[in-house]
């Protein structure tokens, strides 16, 4: 087994957020606008081919955990055989997928299938006029569907993401939260983060921070902290009594999750990103296209990885300051 490489600050990086399309069948409020925006040409994108070089170079280099994310992963045409391809990388431990359900009824089987074990699901509000709203597209049937169709398939966990936004779906984070006392899922908590899209003017209204979504939910039934997660990953973990359900509570404004990133991140155009808020950003297109030999990808990799910067800057005043790419664009 490969030892996974560390960064200038010890951390152990072992897990790739890969991007597989900037393109989306939904329009969130908070990530893209109305009107979609210009779509990267065909060529800009990686094909399959050279993700799959990617994904190999980067299992050999024992970074072993892959997210495949996008825009939304499943709009891409034979997603399932990609992910299949990954899969059966050797070396490679875990296979995830975010996505926001949509199409999920018609891919969970497939999924599961094709090695994909567990799934981060976006899912804002209950509400179907909400997530009308929210999302601009009235899908919220097919993804509470697609929901069940994961669990149905054997997917385990299922990670339901919800963005919170005062004034827009704070006032579910009770309800949302008691899901996990009659399903078997993870409700995780996300804290906003000033990308360019959406919100605007009012981002710093609607920002609610994690100890405030906390306080709410020790009101809702007893809740403790499960140990046993505390290490996988950048949210803090809950569960209320009996219930089969967690919750997690992500924080990366009010309290970032720096020291223990582990993360690289690879756009749907080739471009290694090893700090979400970051402008830096690695051109591993190219090198692939210049058919550069593995030891010199690698090279390239671990350099990025040595220049990972030590933390965000995220900190006041945080609602100025608006990063350049987007969610969509980056690869949530
Ligand atoms: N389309 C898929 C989906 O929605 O799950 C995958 C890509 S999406 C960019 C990944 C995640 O980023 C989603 O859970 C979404 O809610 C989250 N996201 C997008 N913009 C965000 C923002 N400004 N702050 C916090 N989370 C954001
Ligand atoms: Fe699409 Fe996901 Fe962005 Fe929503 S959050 S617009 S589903 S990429």
């Amino acid at each position: 087994m490969t030892v996974p490489p560390t960064d200038s600050f010890e951390r152990k990086i072992d897990y790739l957020r890969l991007s597989v399309t900037d393109r989306c069948n939904l329009r969130c409020t908070y990530c893209m606008p109305e009107d979609g925006v210009p779509k990267l040409d065909h060529s800009e994108i990686l094909s399959y081919e050279e993700v799959l070089t990617l994904a190999r170079i980067v299992v050999g280099m024992g970074i072993s955990k892959i997210r495949i994310t996008g825009g939304e992963p499943l709009v891409r045409r034979d997603i399932i055989t990609l992910c299949s391809k990954i899969s059966n990388i050797p070396g490679i431990k875990s296979l995830s997928l975010t996505t926001n359900g949509v199409l999920l009824p018609n891919f969970a089987e497939a999924l599961f299938s094709a090695g994909i074990r567990r799934i981060n699901v976006s899912l804002d509000t209950l509400k179907p006029e909400k997530f009308a709203a929210i999302t601009r597209y009235d899908r919220f049937s097919d993804v509470w569907e697609g929901i069940a169709a994961a669990h149905r398939a054997g997917i385990s966990p299922i990670k339901l993401n919800a963005v919170m936004l005062r004034g827009v779906n704070d006032d579910e984070i009770e309800d949302l939260a008691r899901l996990t006392l009659s399903h078997p899922y993870h409700v995780r908590f996300i804290e906003h983060m000033p990308f360019n899209a959406g919100q605007g003017e009012g981002r710093e209204r609607k920002f609610v921070a994690a100890p405030e979504i906390l306080e709410r939910l020790k009101k809702v039934a007893p809740l403790s902290i499960c140990d046993e997660e505390q290490s996988n990953g950048p949210a803090v973990h809950f569960r209320f009594r009996d219930a089969p359900g967690k919750i997690g509570i992500i924080s990366p404004v009010s309290n970032h999750f720096c020291p223990s990133c582990n993360r690289l991140r690879v756009t749907a155009e080739g471009k290694l990103r090893t700090c979400l808020f970051s402008k830096e950003e690695t051109d591993l297109r190219q090198a692939l296209r210049d058919n550069l030999p593995i030891e010199a990808i690698c090279r390239i990799i671990r350099n990025a990885i040595a220049s990972k910067p030590e933390k965000h800057e995220l900190s006041s005043p945080v609602f100025r300051k608006c990063i350049s790419r987007q969610m969509f664009s980056i690869g949530g």
